[in-house]
């Protein structure tokens, strides 16, 4: 046994002392330790509850107990154990596990060495950085509702297909808002894919790809890389929105086409539709809108209901006395509307609350415990293609004369309301919102939206006129 794993015996042992059998063995049973270096104390749990959890109540006393043992110890680390590479189909050993989760470094060594890459070969999926899967986004634990029935069907299409099948639309692109399900659903066509073992999945998020491809570039090797990307038969992008730079667009680009082209899937999810991802470039857009577009809509109260009494089933099967009445269920289902996150953080808590408390769940406790989750209806992602579409049908003009250089008075006002519209009701700069209208100039904007901003002071009508196409573009 080495020196760091003697000291986490030691470690193990001041805690359970000082915080007792019972809430050990509830929340530091299951935690490991999988390295120790530069003052670091990285651990490990199966679960984001149990990483949550633990980061919130206990990390200063881990961090304590440690430093009792080691005092150059600086900061713990906690990370979640079920994470596991999905393109290996091996469990590996976990120091290499930990290794292989560093695609760029993983990556560099390889091809550095001259190894020969191929599909098939797990150091190149190592090497091209897949992001940890979260064994729990399947389908079968995937509830489908109306918001995203089609989303599901395409996934399931995409998942089911095999090796040499004509690809039905390519990409597939989902969008959605935050905590809507996007994730997971491009996850479950990452396990059931590769357990069909038809074709490679490979999930990356934007992050990943883009880390990948710069430091590929870094050491030279994008060919090898690229060789290694076309080798793969489903390319699954997560967050697409957070891709950034120009070469990493570049490449984007090249690999997005020479994939399509040569008839592999491609699925990518983002918080926004392609048309309004604003750092892309127009080409890029139009091959990403050229496939299947869905969007998944906001939970409703039947959908957010369902996926509780899923979540409930699953989580029974840890912790089997955790149960919760269906009128527990149902007030959650009605107050936290917020999104599927917060769904799995209001039922973390009642399964906490119970475990740690030994109460059994009910409805007042319920109310107390996820109060602070309770929002007010979040607003609706407003885009501003419907800003102008709607502003359009209020003043009678045509879309195309509120992108256009016309000057009249029937489109300069209509066109600076939508812009205001733009400004408050969306995220985007005005850099953003200039080129969304005929290309104008970031000052265009900002001019409008101060012109409007001035005017609804002291004109009732437009004030009202406002909040009237606010209402229509919330609702
Ligand atoms: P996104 O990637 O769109 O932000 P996620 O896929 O991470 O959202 O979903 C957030 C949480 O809500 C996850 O725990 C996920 O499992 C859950 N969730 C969302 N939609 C569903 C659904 N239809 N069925 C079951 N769980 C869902
Ligand atoms: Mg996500």
């Amino acid at each position: 046994m080495s020196n760091d794993d003697e000291s986490w015996l030691r470690v193990k042992a001041r805690l359970r002392a000082e915080v007792g059998d019972d809430v050990f063995s509830s929340w530091f049973a299951r935690m490991d330790l999988e390295q120790l270096a530069d003052g670091v104390v990285r651990l490990s749990v199966p679960t984001r509850f149990l990483k949550s959890w633990i980061q919130s109540h206990y990390a200063e006393r881990v961090l304590a107990c440690w430093q009792a043992e080691q005092e150059q110890v600086g900061r713990i680390e906690l990370i979640v154990r079920s994470a596991v590479l999905k393109t290996t189909a091996q469990p590996k050993p976990k120091a290499e596990l930990m290794a292989a989760s560093d695609g760029a470094s993983r990556f560099s060594n390889g091809a550095g060495a001259g190894r020969p890459m191929s599909a098939g070969d797990p150091g190149v999926h190592e090497a091209l950085g897949g992001s940890p899967l979260d064994a729990r986004l399947t389908f079968d634990s995937f509830v489908v509702g109306r918001s995203n029935t089609l989303a599901q069907a395409a996934a399931r299409q995409v998942a089911a297909a095999r090796r040499g099948d004509p690809v039905m639309f390519n990409p597939l692109y989902i969008h959605a808002g935050v905590g809507l399900g996007k994730t997971h659903l491009l996850q479950a066509i990452t396990w059931a894919g590769n357990a069909a073992n038809e074709r490679k999945v490979l999930y990356l998020t934007a992050e990943k790809f883009m880390y990948g491809f710069v430091s590929a570039l870094r050491t030279q090797t994008a060919l090898a890389f690229k060789e290694a990307l076309r080798g793969i038969g489903v390319l699954v992008i997560d967050d697409l929105q957070f891709l950034q730079g120009k070469s990493t667009q570049a490449e984007f680009c090249h690999t997005l086409n020479a994939l399509i082209d040569a008839g592999r899937q491609v699925v990518i999810a983002s918080d926004r539709p392609p048309s309004e991802l604003e750092s892309l470039d127009d080409r890029v857009r139009s091959r990403l809108a050229g496939g299947l577009v869905v969007e998944m809509g906001t939970l409703g109260e039947e959908l957010r209901f369902e996926i509780l009494k899923a979540r409930v089933v699953s989580a029974r099967s840890h912790h089997p006395s955790f149960d919760v009445p269906l009128p527990v269920l149902a007030y959650i289902a009605k107050t936290v509307t917020h999104n599927g996150r917060d769904l799995e953080g209001a039922l973390n808590r009642l399964l906490a609350h119970n475990k740690l408390t030994g109460q059994s769940v009910t409805l007042e406790m319920a109310e107390r415990e996820v109060r602070d989750l309770i929002r007010p209806q979040e607003p609706k992602r407003v885009k501003i293609e419907d800003i102008q579409r709607i502003v359009a049908r209020q003043y009678n003009v045509s879309r195309s004369d509120l992108l256009s250089s016309r000057r009249t008075a029937n489109v300069v006002r209509p066109r600076q309301v939508a812009m205001y519209l733009a400004k408050t009701l969306t995220l985007r700069s005005l850099p953003e919102i200039g080129r969304r209208f005929g290309g104008r100039d970031h000052t265009t904007v900002l001019h409008a939206v101060r012109k409007i901003e001035g005017l609804v002071g002291n004109d009732m009508a437009l004030a009202e006129e406002i909040e009237i196409l606010k209402r229509q573009l919330q609702e």
